[in-house]
């Protein structure tokens, strides 16, 4: 079975649904750090990420493994761990342009289907999960909450991780990528018509977690 989880940056989206995976044994792919290992390719190669045809070129090139337990996920690009190079400031400044190229999401999507394949349930985290990659999802979860409600948790964490203390650029760089994911023309980020919107600003990722277990919980009733 796989549990599609969508929606924008900053709604806990990652840590939900890896906490989810992992209550419910199941296995977890987190469908952003693919994008993020195409991106750290493209800059590594000196690649602008506006040429689409050079991008694409990389992005077949690329060799990525991606791990997939909600224990330890790792994601290894020609043999290389890169799990904290992928979250740095020069991908994630440049990942929505990558992300952007068709041919780039069309390798990817193949990838992520293969990859979803095989025994037992799967979380899948993304931004087009629902809709493109497996719209006959059983179960399809759409998360949100304010841009302020995401930038502070984001700014949170960067203070936490030792980074610098900038709400107002993070509320920019949250408010950047919500404006590129969403007016994309190629799969943009938006809800499947059939998603259940959880709505997470005054949510506690407790209480995110044990929500969605409800709600694949009575969705696997319905299906038996
Ligand atoms: O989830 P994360 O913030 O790591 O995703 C990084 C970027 O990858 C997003 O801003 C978006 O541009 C892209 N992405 C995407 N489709 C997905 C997952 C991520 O376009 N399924």
């Amino acid at each position: 079975m796989v549990i599609a989880i969508d929606g924008p940056a900053g709604t806990g989206k990652s840590a939900v649904s890896r906490a989810l995976a992992r209550k419910l044994g199941a296995r977890f792919l987190d469908t952003g750090a693919m994008y993020r290992m195409v991106t750290l390719a493209v800059l590594r190669a000196g690649i602008d990420p506006a040429d689409a045809e050079a991008v694409t070129d990389c992005a077949s090139a690329a060799r990525l493994t991606v791990g997939y337990s909600p224990e330890a996920s790792s994601f290894h690009l020609g043999g290389e761990d890169v799990s904290a190079e992928i979250r740095g400031d020069d991908v994630t400044g440049a990942v929505s342009a990558v992300s952007a190229v068709p041919a780039v999401r069309e390798l990817l999507v193949d990838q992520q289907r293969a990859l979803a394949e095989g025994a037992g349930s799967i979380v899948v985290e993304g931004r087009d999960i629902g809709t493109a990659v497996f719209p006959d999802a059983p179960v399809k979860i759409f998360l949100t909450a304010s841009a302020e409600t995401r930038a502070r948790r984001r700014n949170d964490q960067n203070i936490a991780a030792g980074l610098a203390n900038d709400y107002g650029a993070v509320l920019a760089d949250v408010r950047r990528r919500d404006h590129l994911d969403s007016t994309r023309a190629a799969s943009p980020l938006r809800a499947a018509s059939d998603a259940i919107v959880v709505d997470t600003s005054d949510m506690t990722e407790a209480e995110v977690v044990a929500r969605l277990q409800e709600l694949v919980t009575q969705r696997s009733g319905a299906l038996r």
